[in-house]
């Protein structure tokens, strides 16, 4: 069976060199849906509860909120980086506090610092889902990702690849020693 969670990303970009409106810098409140597939946990009877999917998504992806979007070669790169180190605001600010872990993989970089993601491929909804998968595959045994932007969705079936022992109690994901990070309890101790 699934769980199924959603989050919303509120961000500006652009479609650097794209031959429309996108091509201009504008903003979104995207909407992504994560589909997480595991066998029910009969101490809870879920999959996984959906407020800790969310946490877990939202504790990477929260680098995207409140954020610029940009590629790589975008010319806007440099100049926006220009205008907040003279504004003093390029290394961080006292309220900019919803910062998650800085990430570097092959398809983007977050500045948390400045709330700046450089992607590889420009931030379609389809880059997107493509981004998401690459940071919470290890994390979450995500199936389905959804990705609403404006008027444009793309959608993504990926195959079961984890299986994660979980708390009868709590219902999420023992640690590497076989004990729940919530409530202490043991794999197997009963
Ligand atoms: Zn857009
Ligand atoms: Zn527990």
């Amino acid at each position: 069976m699934r769980s199924i969670t959603k989050l919303n990303l509120q961000y500006a970009h652009r479609f650097y060199n794209f031959k429309g409106e996108a091509q201009y810098l504008h903003g979104h409140t995207g909407i992504l849906t994560i589909e997480v597939e595991d066998t029910v946990n009969p101490g809870v009877n879920m999959v996984f509860p959906c407020n800790e999917i969310k946490k877990t998504a939202w504790n990477i992806l929260q680098n995207f909120d409140h954020a610029l979007v940009l590629r790589h070669d975008d010319p806007l790169l440099p100049a926006i980086c220009d205008v907040y180190e003279k504004q003093g605001i390029r290394n961080g600010a006292p309220n900019n506090l919803m910062t998650g872990p800085a990430f570097h993989t092959e398809l983007a970089t977050a500045y948390p610092e400045c709330r700046l993601v450089v992607t590889k491929e420009t931030m379609t909804v389809e880059g997107m889902i493509k981004i998401v998968y690459d940071l919470l595959k290890d994390k979450l045994n995500i199936v389905k990702l959804t990705f609403i932007s404006g008027d444009n969705t793309a959608s993504q079936e990926f195959p079961s690849t984890l299986s994660m022992s979980r708390c009868p109690c709590c219902g999420i994901a023992f640690d590497e020693n076989g004990i729940c990070p919530k409530c202490g309890c043991r794999r197997n101790s009963n």
